[in-house]
């Protein structure tokens, strides 16, 4: 058998065993009972020109959770001007003090799981699970930069040299870097951009999703509150403009993204065309990632960890399973399975213990999908359709999980954001061209692969070039530090999140060379 218990999921860091997910979820009852949730979202420099605040409305029944002030363009450029007078500022911080604040907004961050739970289901769609999972990842980002402060800029690094000669290598900050995030992972992401930013010691502008700005504020609240000055930290929410305003200034020195591989090129055009220093652009995007089954894997296993990776998070991972290769031979048997393991799945309201899947995060998103369901059902062969229980409330965006066996994977059109899995079959012998039409995709962010031949999985980790592989597991929720995540080809330009070489990226480099 496989040593399956090596990858139960450990102690949650924000300090919620995850046995304990019952706790938590009274724990989000008795926050509920403190009364309505009503988070304001706003940029606190006194400068910025808001437009007037919108309501900001739960995924799950459209009920009031707060409101955001965004910014516009206009405003949007004038805070980068005022960010860039802080910059001195905020590099003279000593690396020691910025790691002892982003250690003290983790244990913040901890402190307050109860409203960020409640958040993530009401703002975002996070079901107990997801969101026990996300606070975890965002407090590991804080402490494990907070490492990676100390360990970079802690002390120069002494270089060889002739005697008389004194040469050291230190790291310093950009400037202002610029951190535009996805409604994905609201808290997670923006979390770990903008706490590698600021342990680098820059000033950094912090936008979210439009979707998510009402975690994103909470978040930078607990930044502040830990010790982060005012002016060392904005948060800039948008109209949609705002993050092509911020990327276009020519005081931007550093810039991370995460999102579509559309935006990423946007962004990375817009810092080209500035008449400007080149700034460092870490673009983390889409994928259509692939699981590639053979006649040999576990049918439990697979069944078990394919459900995972395709439908958890109502298949709103940027890691998540869109495309299924299983061998011929075991394809009916295989799809069957994990048919019947989605069909146990409860789609409905996140913060119920029984659910599994969350809303999608808007109408835009449930849009796309009931069409790409539509064309599906025309073009190819709908294997599995699961049913939504009656009563959800109708505000939310609810989809069902699907299974769709394709002719080919071209079929498949594109990165397909939700609970949609694409099954393709290939035969004895087929596996090069498995890999031809993975590679074809031009993505690389996660693969699975579940076999027990060794020398399959190594045949397709060193021929396709990915950034997250996954044998026989599931193919999500990476973890900060043992797994650093990000992808290459049109997935991402690394350097990986939650790892050793993130933090450098938003710093320069500066060698002294001193005649003793
Ligand atoms: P998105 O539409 O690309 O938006 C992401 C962010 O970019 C938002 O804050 C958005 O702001 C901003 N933005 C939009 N246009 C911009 C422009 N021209 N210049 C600067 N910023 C701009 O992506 P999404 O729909 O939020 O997120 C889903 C995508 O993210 C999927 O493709 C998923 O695979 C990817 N993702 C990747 C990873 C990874 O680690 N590789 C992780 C999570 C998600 P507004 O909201 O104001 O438009």
């Amino acid at each position: 058998a496989l040593p399956r218990d090596i990858f139960a999921p450990r102690q949650n860091s924000a300090g919620v065993p995850f046995g304990e997910r019952k706790a938590l979820a009274s724990f989000l009852a008795e926050r509920d009972a403190a009364g309505p949730l009503d988070v304001t979202a706003r940029c606190l420099w006194s400068g910025a020109k808001a437009d007037a605040p919108e309501t900001v409305r739960s995924a799950v029944d459209g009920t009031a959770i707060g409101s955001v002030h965004a910014l516009g363009a206009e405003a949007a450029s004038a805070l980068v001007g005022e960010a860039s007078r802080h910059v001195r500022k905020a590099e003279v911080v000593p690396a020691a003090t910025r790691a002892g604040w982003l250690r003290k907004a983790a244990d913040l961050m901890e402190a307050r799981q109860g409203l960020l739970m409640n958040l993530l289901a009401r703002e975002a769609g996070k079901t107990v699970d997801d969101g026990i999972a996300e606070i975890r990842e965002a407090v590991d980002f804080l402490r494990f930069y907070a490492a990676e402060a100390e360990r970079l800029f802690g002390a120069p690094t002494f270089l060889p040299g002739p005697t008389g000669e004194e040469n050291v290598l230190q790291y310093r900050s950009r400037g202002v870097a610029v951190c535009i995030s996805p409604w994905n992972f609201p808290l997670a992401i923006f979390t770990g951009q903008v706490a590698a930013a600021l342990a680098a010691g820059n000033v950094v502008i912090a936008k979210p999703a439009e979707q998510t700005p009402l975690i994103a504020a909470i978040a930078v609240g607990l930044l502040h509150e830990a010790g982060f000055p005012a002016a060392s930290l904005y948060l800039a929410p948008g109209d949609g403009k705002a993050g092509a305003a911020l990327v276009a200034h020519q005081a931007t020195a550093a810039a991370a993204f995460t999102g579509s591989t559309e935006t990423a090129f946007a962004i990375n055009r817009a810092l080209a065309a500035r008449n400007a220093p080149i700034a460092p652009l870490i673009a983390e995007t889409g994928g259509i990632n692939a699981m590639i089954v053979d006649a040999t894997a576990l049918p439990e296993q697979v069944a078990d960890d394919v459900v995972m990776s395709a439908f958890r998070s109502t298949g709103q991972r940027c890691s998540a399973l869109r495309l299924l290769f299983v061998q011929e031979e075991v394809a009916d048997a295989m799809v069957e399975m994990i048919a019947g393991a989605a069909a146990e799945l409860t789609v409905g309201d996140p913060r119920d213990i029984a659910t599994d899947m969350g809303p999608v995060i808007d109408a835009a998103q449930h849009a796309m999908l009931s069409e790409h369901l539509d064309r599906m059902g025309r073009e190819q062969r709908i294997r599995f359709a699961g049913t939504l229980p009656a009563g959800l409330p109708p505000e939310g965006h609810w989809i069902a999980p699907h299974i769709v066996e394709l002719d080919r994977a071209e079929a498949l059109p594109g990165e397909i954001f939700g609970p949609i899995l694409h099954v393709v079959r290939w035969k004895a012998g087929g596996l090069d061209a498995v890999c031809d039409a993975i590679e074809r995709t031009g993505y690389g962010l996660t693969l699975g692969i579940h076999s027990r031949i060794d020398d399959v999985a190594r045949r397709v980790r060193e021929r396709l070039t990915v950034g997250n592989v996954y044998i026989n597991r599931n193919m999500i929720g990476a973890i900060v530090g043992s797994q650093p995540f990000g992808g290459s080809g049109l997935s991402g330009t690394g350097p990986k999140a939650g790892g050793p070489n993130y933090v450098l990226r938003f710093a320069r480099e500066q060698v002294v060379s001193v005649n003793t």
